[in-house]
């Protein structure tokens, strides 16, 4: 059962005819990087299978000059609207293998998709030019015209002609080269079997480290010129990272080389293209001395995650778009185990715990959607890159992977990427080839998670049988706004739910695929502490009845995993959104973990403060930042001053406490001291412990000046990082004066900032506490401007902490505002975000009140 079954073909304007298939590309392509334009002729080899009076391919703003199909002139005609190119013979076309050859011209365009210039400014202040592509999902028919669907999979022969001295990149390695007239053709080998949004072309002034063997593949960092100082934890990491894999999976790598791109101007993170793979520069290059463990650790994730890509998405492909999730929910899944190998200091699965909870908001809501959804045109495709995708979909394969065992897991991924190698799949293929390596049943299982939205809460009740004492679970579908679900007519769905309990030294692993378990679980520890979800794994939230509750006090909270700690606080935190537990009761309850040690358990603590802040009054607000400090106070106290030696968590999480109570909290003492840190730190980097100069940067723009703001703006231009670069440049959007923030956004509506950080910078802009609504309001008066800068991909991320302003006053402002403008390639994510807007409003008006009348009774 597949959204992509119910498509005829024929009927489906954006879907090719499947009469003609491509077997080869013979790509030759010529930019010029002075003009931003490009010229360029492909040399297709089909194998057609019936006799047909015209061939469809994909083609989008390009200018045809000619076609030919087996050396004579075709007529064509392209269809802007379906970005479709009909090339049409004066006789039939035999089945067999024709060739049809194109001219065309195209523009290097600003939109950071197809083929698009990246521009930098080099160390003698001049302007240079990058020409690149980033094709995923359905641009490379922007690039040169073809069959531009995942499943018409070819080998491609690229050949490029570029101006003397410049560098020029591709999926295959080198094999040819030649000189005339001041120009270089540089021809590469033939890359393997493999779909078109996976070709990738880079030209332009830049240096390539030395090749790092990594058993046969040469593996490189290419940078423009002056960044070679920063290359070297990224090619650690991916040297680390094609080892593991090749042995998680048990195949060999599948192209020739890697080649690690780092990129001035890129609209995702980064682009698993076979053998050339494009990052952000802030994601790739990195100096492991002076920047935080947060920022390594996303370079790790991501080079991680493309690299997994290689195997899963590269060699196996999805048939169509429907099946995106599962090519990046499974790269998701694998960044995070490839850290945790590569780091297990890091606890990689435990901090996983902080992204899947994003999904678990956006999945609260009436409008979220199943994992797996049709898609049929280019805007439902950039839709599908979301968190249920990525974050979503990773937790439902971790929970997977820890209810088979890991091994079992692995055997089963491994199985499949063999079978399938060079071909594509749909989702199914993967449970029945992990069905077939462990005899579980994986699809009845994974059905019930990907095919219905939302999630369960797991509910946890204590019972007597014959004396004894046992649990009961019962599942029910977990929402914020229960009224929103009343047109189930009542009934939950239900979920196939791998449960692990854990009492005294037994743990009982349950699959929870009624109501309620059919058998209760008898407890081995009768009065002891009951923990569902052990291990914290599991794609679900819990609920204990009050006795069960009560016995995880602070005893009991000390032997629990890290992780199992983390859910508690956020379970804890979604009950009050839910409104099942008041405001007041949660701050009560997070003043409990006064004396947890671990960063992820805080960052959950201080998530929740930071979700509280937003309920409390004025009037109030001293009394919310007193608590604020008494909570985490002690904490910073008990870590001290940066040792040498330390783990890097710790480190983190001094940061993480840091920039809480002097931003948070308002603790003058703390922003006295990050201003001297913060001094210190321009001055000579190496002389502040990188978390605290991070941390210090928050906190200094949060209680700082219009005099701040101007130091905050030459450190974007002076970071020698990209790192140190983005924490100027976000910490702008921190300010507490409305003037400033309101500067901020016009700033990032500038030339001067990166059309692919200002949509983030704006973000934060309206994410601000205080000056959100001004800061929205600008963006609002600015909407056409901001559409034309910015990459279509990053619209709705720059406007999703609208779902913050919570009052109704917004809550109508905004609604009205996106039902005159809708951004139609989110239309989803957009319903999601208005909604998530009205649930914050619905949660102040209920708690904001009570909750400061609780923190201030005396007034
Ligand atoms: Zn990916």
């Amino acid at each position: 059962m597949g959204a992509q079954t119910i498509i005829t073909e024929g009927h489906d304007p954006y879907r090719l005819p499947t009469g003609a298939r491509p077997t080869r590309y013979d790509v030759r392509l010529r930019p010029s990087l002075d003009d931003a334009s490009f010229s360029g002729e492909v040399r297709i080899k089909l194998d057609v299978e019936r006799w047909i009076d015209e061939l469809v391919l994909n083609a989008a703003e390009l200018e045809i000059h000619g076609c030919q199909i087996d050396g004579i002139d075709a007529s064509w005609e392209l269809e802007e609207s379906t970005e479709r190119l009909f090339v049409r013979p004066s006789l039939s076309i035999a089945e067999g293998e024709t060739t049809l050859v194109v001219q065309f011209d195209g523009v290097l365009n600003d939109k950071l998709r197809g083929f698009y210039r990246s521009t930098y400014v080099d160390d003698n202040g001049n302007a240079q030019v990058i020409a690149t592509t980033q094709m995923e999902s359905t641009d490379c028919r922007r690039a040169f015209p073809c069959w531009d669907e995942p499943e018409f999979k070819a080998v491609f022969g690229v050949t490029l002609d570029v101006a003397d001295g410049l560098a020029a990149i591709s999926n295959a390695p080198e094999i040819e080269r030649s000189t005339s007239g001041g120009r270089t053709t540089i021809v590469f080998a033939d890359t393997m079997v493999m779909s078109t949004y996976l070709v990738a072309l880079v030209v332009g002034k830049l240096e390539a480290t030395e090749a790092v063997d990594v058993d046969g593949t040469p593996l490189r960092v290419v940078h423009v010129p002056g960044k070679d100082h920063l290359t070297a934890f990224g090619l650690d990491v991916g040297a680390f990272c094609l080892r593991w894999f090749q042995d998680y999976y048990s195949l060999a790598y599948p192209g020739d080389k890697v080649d690690l791109v780092a990129l001035p101007d890129f609209a995702a993170g980064a682009m698993e293209n076979l053998g050339c793979i494009t990052f952000r520069e802030s994601l790739l290059l990195v100096d492991p001395e002076t920047s935080t463990q947060s920022e390594r650790q996303v370079v790790t994730d991501v080079v991680a995650h493309e690299l997994a890509h290689m195997w899963f998405g590269d060699l196996v492909t999805m048939r169509w778009w429907n099946g995106i999730w599962l090519n990046e929910a499974f790269a998701t899944f694998m960044e995070v185990a490839a850290d945790e190998a590569y780091r297990p200091e890091w606890e990689r699965w435990t901090s996983f715990g902080i992204e899947r909870s994003v999904a678990f908001e956006t999945d609260s809501l009436a409008s979220t959607r199943p994992v797996e959804f049709e898609v049929r045109s280019p805007d439902d495709c950039e839709g599908m890159f979301d968190v249920l995708t990525y974050q979503k979909g990773g937790a439902l394969l971790r929970m997977l992977e820890q209810y088979l065992g890991e091994d079992h897991f692995r055997e089963g991924v491994s199985y499949y990427l063999r079978t399938h190698s060079y071909g594509n799949t749909e989702t199914n293929d993967l449970w029945d080839a992990i069905e077939i390596t462990t005899g579980e049943p994986v699809r009845r299982l994974m059905d019930s998670w990907i095919w219905q939205p939302g999630f369960p809460l797991v509910t946890a009740t204590l019972t007597d049988i014959d004396g004894a004492s046992a649990v009961v679970l019962d599942q029910r579908r977990f929402r914020f706004d229960d009224d929103a679900g009343k047109d189930d007519g009542g009934e939950s769905p239900l979920w196939v739910v791998p449960v692990h309990v854990r009492n005294g030294d037994t743990i009982t692993k349950v699959l929870l695929d009624a109501a309620q378990t059919a058998e209760p679980i008898v407890l081995s520890d009768p009065d002891g502490p009951v923990v569902v979800n052990a291990g914290g794994h599991g794609f679900f939230r819990v609920a204990y009845d009050s006795e069960l509750r009560a016995r995880l006090d602070r005893a009991a909270l000390a032997s629990l995993g890290t992780l199992e700690r983390y859910n508690l606080v956020d379970d804890a935190w979604s009950a009050t959104i839910a409104g099942r537990l008041s405001a007041a009761e949660l701050l009560t309850f997070l003043e409990g973990f006064s004396d947890e040690r671990e960063h992820t358990v805080w960052q959950a603590i201080v998530t929740a403060l930071r979700g509280l802040s937003r309920l409390t009054d004025d009037a109030a607000f001293d009394a919310f930042q007193q608590r604020v400090r008494s909570l985490a106070g002690p904490a910073l106290e008990r870590l001290g001053e940066p040792t040498t030696g330390e783990s890097d968590l710790a480190g983190k999480l001094r940061g993480l406490l840091t920039s809480t109570i002097g931003g948070l909290g308002g603790d003058l003492g703390v922003q006295a001291r990050c201003r001297e840190l913060f001094d210190t730190a321009s001055h000579d980097p190496s002389q502040v412990d990188p978390e605290l100069t991070a941390a210090a940067t928050s906190v200094v723009a949060t209680s700082g000046d219009a005099e701040t703001y101007e130091r905050m703006l030459a450190g974007i231009e002076s970071g020698s990082t990209p790192q140190e670069q983005l924490r100027h440049l976000y910490a702008l959007a921190e300010f507490d004066d409305e003037a400033l923030i309101i500067r901020t956004c016009e700033f990032a509506l500038s030339d001067a900032v990166k059309s692919q950080n200002a949509p983030f910078l704006i973000r934060l802009a309206i994410a601000n506490q205080r000056h959100g609504p001004a800061a929205w309001s600008l963006v609002r008066d600015n909407w056409d401007e901001a559409n034309d800068r910015f990459p279509s991909n990053t619209i709705v991320r720059m406007i999703d902490t609208v779902k913050l302003l919570n009052t109704p006053d917004l809550v109508d402002d905004v609604s009205a505002f996106f039902a005159e403008h809708p951004i139609d390639q989110a239309i989803k994510t957009m319903d999601q975000i208005l909604e998530r807007q009205r649930v914050n409003t619905a949660l102040r008006t209920r708690e904001s009140a009570r909750f400061s009348i609780a923190l201030t009774p005396h007034r």
